[in-house]
């Protein structure tokens, strides 16, 4: 029997849904048995006044605060700040969008791993369980909170910690945490979803369960980007678009776009927006309908990103490119390398 044919699905196995569940956090912690326990919070700072921030209980709980405004999470970043904590809290709670669920992770794993953060960036490299953690997006789109990767920037490369491990053992999808975002932002995180759906159907590694969340994240996000706006079908559209990717994989414009992101710092959702901009040749139906949404929200990307581009930074995308190797043998197969050339790549980033 070939025993790879079969995968085991895997999603988050505690979900609170809806307007005002926050509040209900509660009930999703480990319980305080002793003095010393405490949880952390990583909170985005852009969320510092807002009022279910103060609802939380004070008295056992420590607070980080991560300006997601500044820059994608970087390893250094997760190693700084476990270095300060010397005794580890009994949960974790991420409330931010991507770039703080991906602190959280990080951190929930590095408090229980030895080494340094780099160490763990790649495939199934995390040997101990993590501290019990619990995510809380406050924009729509990246997945994370659904995810088994937790996305991190080094100095030499853009790569996640994937791992079951990575993965919240609760989440909490409260759409109230989400009007705060503004427009762009909110429109280039969502087309994160969009992306990710067409990539996982588009894909190879798709199977009719990880496609029926596929499918229905795509019928979301068009349904609110093309009819009415409402904030619940896009948090849904996220969760179900990080569902469709942990149990397939993404495609070609994740492995384009952290080229870009790397080399530019540039965000995930511009970047991933860029890039898919030019890839009709590969994904042209939902090329068209993304290029009718950009007209329709008057949405300008940038042009020329990559204008005075040089050939050593051109060689270091190609390298960034193909160290995603899992989405692209998604989208390509295993021969992608012959498919999606050096020379092909460059063409790709020069049209940017
Ligand atoms: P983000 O966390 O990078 O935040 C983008 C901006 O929106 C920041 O300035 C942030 O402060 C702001 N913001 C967030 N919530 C807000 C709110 N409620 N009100 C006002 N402003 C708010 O956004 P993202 O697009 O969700 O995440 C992108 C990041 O996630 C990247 O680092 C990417 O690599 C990572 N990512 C991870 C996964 C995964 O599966 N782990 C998947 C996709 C992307
Ligand atoms: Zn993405």
């Amino acid at each position: 029997m070939n025993l790879n044919k079969f995968k085991i699905f895997k999603q988050v196995p505690k979900l609170l849904f809806g307007k005002g569940s926050i509040d209900r956090l509660e009930e999703l912690l480990p319980p305080i048995n002793d003095k010393r326990d405490y949880y952390t919070f990583v909170i985005d700072k852009v969320l510092i006044k807002e009022k279910f921030i103060s609802n939380f209980n004070k008295e056992f709980q420590q607070i980080i605060w991560f300006d997601a405004s500044l820059n994608e999470p970087k390893t250094k970043q997760i190693d700084a700040i476990c270095s300060k904590i010397s005794q580890n809290p009994i949960a974790i709670i991420g409330i931010g969008g991507g770039s703080t669920l991906d602190v959280a992770k990080s951190i929930s794993i590095m408090l229980n791993n030895p080494g340094t953060c780099d160490d763990y960036q790649g495939w199934d490299l995390v040997k101990n369980s993590p501290i019990y953690k619990i995510g809380i997006p406050s924009i729509s789109g990246s997945g994370a909170e659904a995810s088994r990767t937790a996305v991190l920037t080094s100095e030499v490369k853009k790569q996640g910690i994937n791992s079951d491990h990575s993965m919240f053992d609760a989440i909490i999808l409260d759409s109230n945490l989400t009007i705060t975002v503004p427009v762009e932002q909110h429109f280039f995180t969502a087309m994160d979803c969009f992306i990710h759906c067409v990539e996982s159907i588009e894909g190879t590694m798709i199977n009719e369960i990880s496609k029926g969340f596929a499918d229905k994240a795509l019928d979301l996000c068009l349904e609110v980007f093309t009819e009415e706006f409402d904030a619940d079908k896009l948090m849904v559209a996220s969760y179900f678009g990080g569902v469709s990717i942990v149990n397939s994989e993404v495609g070609i414009c994740h492995a384009l776009s952290y080229g870009l992101s790397m080399e530019y710092n540039l965000r995930h959702g511009l970047a991933n927006c860029i890039v898919f901009n030019m890839l009709s040749n590969y994904y042209p139906k939902h090329v068209e309908i993304f290029k009718e949404l950009l007209k329709k929200f008057k949405i300008v990307l940038p042009e020329n990103v990559c204008a005075n581009i040089n050939e050593e930074t051109l060689n270091r995308m190609v390298e960034t490119t193909y160290r995603m190797e899992k989405p692209l043998i998604n989208a390509l197969g295993d021969n992608f390398k012959d498919i999606l050339t050096p020379d092909k790549i460059k063409a790709l980033y020069k049209l940017m």
